[in-house]
Formats: C-alpha cells, structure tokens, sequence
C-alpha cells in the first residue's frame, strides 16, 4: 500500500499565549492567516517517511496540528518503500551527514531502485493532489517525489534536516544523488546555513530552526511524584513507585498510564530514586556515539565520582518499533557488546534501556520522566543536524552536556545554557565535564535555568510554524 494520510489532531494557536510576548504571537498568527486567506482553501501537504520515531515525526505531528488550528488545511502523508528502499535512503543520510554508512555505492542501480519506490507513492499521492496545493517534502526520502507534484500544479518545498559543516566525498556523492530531485524546487529549507550544500548555494536555500511541542507528551509538565511513578514502572528506577498515577496526556487531551516495561540491559539493580542519573536520549544509531558516553561515563567515575552513587541511562527506541531505521538492531547489538567488556563496577553503573514503542505517547511519557529525573542530560553526538532531545531537556531546565558538532552548537551557548564538548571524541572531556556539573550544584542550577529561558525564546514549535508559513506565503503571494 504506498502513501498513507496520518490523522491529525487540531490544538489551538492561543495554547503559546502564555509562553512568549504578546508581540511575537501576534506576528505569528497574522503569518497564518495570511497562509490562509492565499490558500483559499488548498491544502498544505507534509510529506516523510515515517509516522512514528526519530525527530522530523515529533514534530510534524504537533506544528501541524496547529496549522489546523490556525484554520489551514495541513495533512501529512508519510510514503512507504521496501527495505531495499530505505537501506538506500538510510546510506544517503549518513552520506549528508558526511559518513559513509554501508559504503554500498550511489549510483545508477541505487537510483533506479529510489525510482521504482517513489513512482507508487508519487501516483497514490497525485490522487489526492490538486494543483496549487503546498507541499513540504521531508528528507531525501521524498525528494525525489518533487518534479511530479511540481508538473501536478504544487508549490513544492524541500526540508532538509540533515546536513554537514565538511565538504566531504561523501558529502558531495549525496549531494550529487539528491541534486537532480531537488534542483527545480522553488524553495529548500536547511536547518543551518552551514548545511547548505554548494549545488545549492543560492537564494533559493533558507534556514529554519526546528523546535519541540512544549505541550505533548514528551514536554509536558510532571510533578515529581508522576514522574516517579513512571520511571519505577518502565523499570528504569528500582520500586517502590509510591501512589501517585503513572500518568500522561494524550494528543486528544485524554489521560494515558504508563503500563509497559522498558527493556533494560543492566547488572543488578536499577539505580535509586535518589541516585544521580546521566542520561542520554537517542536512536540506536552510530552517529550518537553511545560507545563513546559510556567511556566518557568511565572516565567520570574514575575522575571524581566519589560516593558511586551516580548512573548512566541510554535509552532508544525498542528496535522492533521503527520502520525506517533497519540500522538500529545491529547498532543495538554492538554496543550491548561493547557494554559486556566493560568491567563489573562500571556494568553496574550503565544501563541500556529500549523503550516501547507500542504506544507513542506512552513511550514520550517516559522520555519525559527520564529527562526531568536526570541530573545531566548529554547529547554525545559525532554529527548532528539539531538535536530535538537537547532541546527537551533545556526546556525541562536541565544542564546538557553536547558535542559541539552540527546545529548542537547552535542550540547551547557554551557555558550560558548548556556546556560544549569541543572535540566530540574527547572522552576525558566528556568526564571532567560531568564532573563539573555533577559537583557544582549551584553550576547546574544556572545552566538549567538559562536552558529552559533559551527555548522558551527561540526552540517553541509556533516561531518554527510561522516561519514555515511566512515562506510558503512568499511563495504564494
Ligand atoms: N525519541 C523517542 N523515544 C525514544 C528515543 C528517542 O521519542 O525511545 C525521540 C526523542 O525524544 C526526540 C527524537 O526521538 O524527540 C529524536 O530526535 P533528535 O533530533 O534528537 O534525533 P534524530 O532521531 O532525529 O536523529
């Protein structure tokens, strides 16, 4: 079955009033209508690859449900593709990201396979396509889907959320692949001007910032009695639980429970409550460099741990639960590998958790508790276009630790709302930077408070929604 339509809730655009300046609402809400009144009625198309899992999901699902709200007819249609497909599309990632993932070749076979595959999805969506519709294609997954819709009568635009600062062979072999789809489009879309490949260094390319969902349940407020609740249920923090409910808000505004287990790789017993936690929150993908935190995690408790007391959480998306992501189990694999070499005392002290992917929201929930229990969240990242998890956990006012690599360094100001790893593969320094935050209370506390002010003004996902529209009205007027 190519393509399908992903139902969409409708939040209201005034949930941000009490977030930002009464200013800043206003211009973005005007940007909206304007969208509105030059649509006249035609819709605005989101298309990607997955409904679920990973960043470009998060948020589509919640800046289009404000779209909605704003009075605009946004739909997200997200295509379909065999394995062979996204083993292609997964080799073009890494290549964006300037990495050579499989190595396997991109050229005329490669091609022809990313052809055959969009050539479906391109002609279940012009079904549903009326010309003078807008479309955001997400990815190189769907790039390739831009001169069809183009001829259809659609303003296409492409969002790119991947990307590298390096000229690479790589880099450019991906490029190269992409250009040919890409080269027509009114308008691409990169998250930093960094990222703008040199085929497309003109005025057509612009830069946008992603953002988070303050409300979903990823974001959403908990008390720390729910909080945990939920960890000792999902297994992540030994019981008891207490009596609080376990519980979070769904997108229809209904209450969900926590039910499910996480599946923890760990020797002997959950941390406590009360133990320090070091979390990092990521897919099981090599370009996170689980390996290197739970190193740079060994170098904290030789360095200055001194009462044992804290641990290291990774956790990921059950591998079983994301489509699009056939890396994940092997990566998973790997470095449940790496983890047994560790010696025993520092085994005891990591914990590889998957976390279910049954249900969404439920999933968030305990990405949610996991963030605002931890005492640093690190984003360890080798590449990264934007890390939404940073930003998570800024917004949960927690001190972050992240490479300074990719829109990471856009998203922390070293030492102002977050601290900045120079050389991602400085593991001492990973070290000594928990040691600082660890021991510094009064350090964390700063970080934190400056993290949490820093998204409020620039990461909510209504700046990320105007200025999506402000393009598309350029485009349109
Ligand atoms: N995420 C999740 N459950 C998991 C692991 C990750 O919901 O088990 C979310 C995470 O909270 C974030 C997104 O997936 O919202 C990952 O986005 P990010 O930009 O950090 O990385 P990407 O996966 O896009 O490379």
């Amino acid at each position: 079955m190519p393509l399908s339509q992903v139902d969409l809730r409708t939040y209201p655009l005034d949930r941000f009033r009490p977030l930002i300046e009464p200013e800043t609402f206003e211009r973005a809400a005007a940007e909206l209508e304007r969208s509105r009144d030059l649509l006249g009625g035609r819709t605005v198309w989101h298309v990607n690859s997955t409904a679920e899992g990973g960043g470009v999901a998060e948020m589509l699902r919640s800046l289009l449900a404000y779209a909605r709200g704003a009075g605009i007819d946004a739909r997200w249609a997200v295509i379909e593709g065999e394995p062979e497909f996204f083993r292609i599309t997964k080799r073009l990632h890494h290549a964006l990201h300037g990495s050579t993932g499989d190595g396997s070749p991109l050229g005329a076979q490669a091609a022809r396979v990313y052809g055959e595959v969009l050539a479906p999805n391109i002609e279940a969506f012009l079904e549903d396509l009326r010309p003078g519709d807008a479309v955001f294609l997400h990815d190189p997954q769907t790039a390739g889907m831009a001169p069809a819709l183009m001829a259809h009568g659609a303003t296409v635009i492409w969002r790119c959320h991947i990307g590298t600062e390096a000229i690479t062979p790589e880099a450019e072999g991906g490029w190269a692949f992409l250009e040919p789809h890409v080269r027509g489009a009114p308008l691409r879309i990169f998250s930093r001007r960094e990222y703008v490949p040199a085929v497309f260094d003109d005025d057509r390319s612009v830069v946008v910032q992603p953002s988070i969902d303050a409300f979903s349940a990823k974001n959403e407020e908990l008390s720390d009695d729910v909080t945990r609740a939920i960890l000792a249920q999902a297994g992540l923090i030994a019981g008891p639980g207490g009596n609080a409910p376990r519980s979070f808000t769904r997108e229809d505004g209904s209450t969900g429970s926590v039910e499910r287990e996480a599946d923890v790789l760990r020797e002997g017993e959950a941390p406590a409550w009360d133990d320090p936690l070091v979390v990092q929150v990521s897919r099981w993908d090599p370009l996170k460099d689980h390996g290197g935190v739970m190193r740079g995690f060994a170098s904290f408790v030789e360095r200055c741990d001194a009462d044992g007391r804290t641990h290291l959480v990774l956790a990921g998306p059950d591998v079983s639960g994301v489509t699009d992501d056939p890396e994940g189990a092997i990566v998973l694999e790997e470095l449940q590998a790496e983890w047994a070499a560790f010696p025993p005392h520092l085994r005891s002290r990591m914990h590889l958790a998957s976390l279910p992917m049954d249900d969404v929201a439920e999933n968030a929930a305990m990405v949610n508790a996991l963030q605002r229990h931890a005492s640093v969240v690190v984003q360890k990242s080798l590449r990264e276009g934007f890390g939404l998890t940073l930003t998570e956990a800024m917004w949960k006012s927690r001190p972050v630790v992240a490479s300074r690599v990719g829109g990471l360094q856009d998203q922390v100001r070293h030492g102002e709302d977050g601290l900045l790893l120079d050389d991602p593969a400085d593991l001492e320094g990973l070290g000594e930077a928990l040691c600082h935050v660890l021991e510094d209370a009064e350090l964390g506390a700063r970080l934190g408070a400056n993290a949490r002010e820093r998204v409020r003004a620039d990461f909510l996902g209504i700046r990320h929604l105007a200025q999506y529209h402000e393009l598309l009205n350029g485009l349109l007027a």
